[in-house]
């Protein structure tokens, strides 16, 4: 059994940590390793991969999309979200599921104490991330989710392939998103600014200013570990997560699916938070 990350690129992928250090854990000798995949060459993956006793592997860009006619299934959330981050061999069929969604859910749960039932949000982008997060916090029963992106038609898009009905979409200018604001107990940051290496900051966070006092904002990025809209957070006295929590318990319901078992994911999300400040991320 071994398990691996492919992408392009793929070397600094921090999976190779995170479930490192959980089969570590378990008790378990599988190793997992990255191996970068060219666009184009998933079919030839897939076929090496089981030639050379790979039973599971998580997928990063550019193949996330380009998997799912590839497999032989797909569940209801990875084919709703249009990606697949995670793949595992039963019984001979390779299966994809994402995890994205899920593991924001759960880092909300855990790090805010946030149940996204019944909830109403403002959720900013309209992207890769934001779609994961999207349907994942409408399957968790929030009430609505404003999905408020750059390009209006994006999100259009977006809240279109919600098979519940309880996105949104919303323009990205300063008034609407404080209208917003000021009836969500959640902002989610699913856009990349304030990304390392992304030249663009938010223009303006007084939208931050109409949130309720007992508000949180949740932004995704993780790198740098608290982001300018995180910080202005803070000041106003406002819970804060940032993304590294999403990582991690992504990885934490991967590995279930790899292994094919429950686990204690308070354990595993504890022993993948270990390993990432080990290294000082
Ligand atoms: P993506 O598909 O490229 O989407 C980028 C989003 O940012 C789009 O909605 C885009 O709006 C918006 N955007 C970019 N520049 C903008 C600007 N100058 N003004 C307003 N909006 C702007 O990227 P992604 O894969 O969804 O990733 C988004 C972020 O989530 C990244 O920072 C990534 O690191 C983070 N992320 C974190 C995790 C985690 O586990 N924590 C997982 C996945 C992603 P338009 O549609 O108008 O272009």
């Amino acid at each position: 059994m071994k398990l691996q990350v492919i992408g392009d690129p793929v070397l600094h992928s921090k999976s190779p940590l995170i479930h490192g250090a959980m089969l570590e854990a378990l008790g378990l000798d599988i190793p997992y390793t990255a191996h970068v995949v060219r666009r184009g060459e998933l079919s030839e993956y897939l076929f090496w991969a089981r030639e050379n006793g790979v039973t599971g592997f998580n997928a990063t860009m550019p193949h996330k999309e380009d998997l799912l006619p590839l497999l032989d299934e797909v569940d209801p959330a990875a084919r709703t979200a249009g990606a697949v981050n995670t793949v595992g061999l039963r019984d001979g069929r390779w299966m994809g599921f994402n995890t994205d969604g899920g593991g924001a859910v759960e880092a909300l749960r855990d790090g805010l104490d946030i149940d996204p039932a019944g909830l109403t949000v403002t959720l900013l982008g309209a992207g890769g991330a934001a779609k994961a997060v999207a349907l994942a916090l409408s399957r968790a029963g929030a009430e609505r989710v404003f999905v408020c992106n750059r390009t209006l038609s994006r999100a259009e898009v977006l809240c279109g392939q919600d098979p519940l009905g309880r996105l949104a979409p919303a323009a990205f200018d300063a008034d609407t998103l404080s209208g917003l604001a000021a009836g969500s107990r959640l902002l989610v940051n699913c856009t990349s600014l304030g990304m390392e290496g992304c030249p663009s900051q938010f223009e303006s966070v007084s939208f931050l200013d109409a949130l309720p006092r007992d508000g949180a904002v949740f932004d995704l990025i993780y790198h740098p570990a608290k982001t300018e809209l995180l910080a202005q957070a803070e000041r106003r006295g406002l819970k804060t997560l940032n993304g590294l929590p999403m990582l991690v318990w992504q990885a934490v319901l991967a590995l279930e699916h790899f292994l094919g078992r429950p686990l204690d994911r308070s354990a595993m999300a504890a022993v993948a938070t270990n390993a990432l400040r080990g290294k000082g991320i």
